[in-house]
């Protein structure tokens, strides 16, 4: 339309359409990414994943208003040699696959560490070599734990920003011993994150380094038994979300007490789209995308989410609400926990001038409505159905 073609960057130039290879297009942050770009942009997307049950509505049918600018390419990367071509055909390349559920860093390291860093390399060498831009997503994690909570617990430091707020230039990245396979996940995305800057600082390759601090909202992940297997562990809104949805109390892991600062998925993706379209401001940049306003204990998340899907869904909370867990049991072996993670949002701010703008309360409504209307009556059914022996 023309009031599509008439959009202009942050300094005020017209933007061009692009063509961008998006890989992991078919996941929580893909699918948002690729529903802002057809109905906002101009641009055009190359879908690679190996699922598109996220997408296939922006897919399907023939006549979608912006039918032929998005196209899926099922494949996955680890072994397609038509990654490359692909890489090739576009402007910008988009970086989004990789194992990120806690559940899997410490039960299945291997794959967690293939998946972020092996297998992130050819796309990084396709980029360098053939000059494209690189968007790439890392992880809040790779801060690992603050050094606050290194400190004595009666300690008045803790309470001191310096201690705690996480800061892309300046803040160590801090890891728990080996054996705690839980950082597998953050030092691959870590070695990653280095590959790419080095690329920068030796080869001119022009890349931005996204740390998304617990992006959550429609969509993510996937309720056990109902779009995901049984047993599966996803993360924990969609955790809470389960047993919201099946009336049993929401489980606590080690009392609940880790912080954490959650923003919604539609001021993210604001972000993303900023990086997209100003690649002057955004290349050579790491960048955190969260909500430092928005802090809660696991606990508090709990509580509120409670109180939310009653107020959204009609029904009383459960009479035991929440209970506690050790995350031996919940985890397995070799967990451990990110203590507390506000982002500095600093280097956002001065570059792309981007500010959250959604309260918790309010992204948790939206994301319960969106739970309720669209699981509610499936779990009924898996509910009423007799286990198969
Ligand atoms: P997601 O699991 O929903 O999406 C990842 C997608 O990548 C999936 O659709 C998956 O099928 C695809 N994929 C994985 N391996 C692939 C392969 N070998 N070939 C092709 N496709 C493959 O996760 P998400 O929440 O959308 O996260 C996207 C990225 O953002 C990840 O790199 C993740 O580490 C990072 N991240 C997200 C959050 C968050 O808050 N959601 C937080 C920190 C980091
Ligand atoms: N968690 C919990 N109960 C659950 C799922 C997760 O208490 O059912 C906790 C988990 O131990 C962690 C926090 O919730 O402290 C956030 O977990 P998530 O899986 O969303 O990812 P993380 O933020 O750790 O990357």
């Amino acid at each position: 339309s023309a009031g599509a073609s008439a959009r202009v960057d942050l300094d005020g130039n017209p933007i061009k359409p692009l063509t961008i290879c998006m890989i992991g297009a078919g996941g929580f942050i893909g699918s948002h990414l690729c529903e802002k770009l057809m109905s906002e942009t101009q641009h055009k997307v190359l879908a690679l994943d190996v699922y598109n049950d996220k997408i296939k509505h922006l897919l399907e049918p023939d006549n979608l208003p912006w039918h032929g600018r998005i196209t899926f390419h099922r494949l996955n990367i680890k072994h397609d040699s038509r990654l490359e071509g692909l890489i090739k055909m576009s402007d910008l390349t988009i970086n989004l696959a990789a194992i990120c559920t806690p559940a899997d860093y410490n039960t299945r390291p291997l794959d967690t560490i293939y998946s972020n860093f092996i297998d992130a390399l050819p796309v990084v060498k396709y980029c360098s070599e053939n000059n494209k831009r690189l968007i790439h997503f890392s992880t809040c994690e790779v801060y690992g734990k603050t050094i606050g909570s290194f400190l004595p617990k009666d300690s008045p430091l803790r309470q001191d920003p310096a201690y705690y707020v996480l800061k892309e230039d300046e803040s160590p990245c801090i890891f728990g011993s080996i054996e705690k396979q839980r950082w597998s996940y953050a030092c691959a995305k870590q070695l990653i994150e280095r590959l790419i800057y080095a690329e920068g600082a030796e080869n001119g390759m022009e890349f931005t380094i996204v740390r998304p601090f617990n992006w959550i909202g429609p969509r993510m992940d996937f309720i056990p038994g109902v779009d995901g297997p049984s047993e599966g562990v996803p993360r924990v809104l969609a955790c809470f979300s389960n047993n919201l949805l099946r009336g049993q109390p929401l489980k606590l892991v080690d009392g609940g007490q880790s912080q954490r600062t959650f923003v919604y998925i539609k001021d993210a993706i604001e972000a993303v789209t900023l990086m997209i379209e100003n690649p002057a401001r955004a290349n050579g940049h790491i960048f955190n995308v969260g909500n430092p306003n928005n802090e809660v204990t696991v606990r508090q998340l709990a509580e509120m989410m409670i109180k939310v899907y009653s107020k959204v869904s009609g029904e009383q909370p459960p009479e035991t609400p929440t209970i506690d867990v050790s995350s031996k049991e919940f985890y397995g072996e070799g967990y451990d926990d990110s203590d507390k993670r506000i982002p500095d949002m600093t280097t956002i701010n001065r570059q792309l001038g981007w500010n959250p703008k959604t309260s918790l309360w309010d992204l948790l409504e939206s994301t319960l409505t969106y739970q309720h209307r669209t699981y509610a009556e499936a779990i009924k059914k898996v509910i009423a159905k007799p286990v198969a022996s």
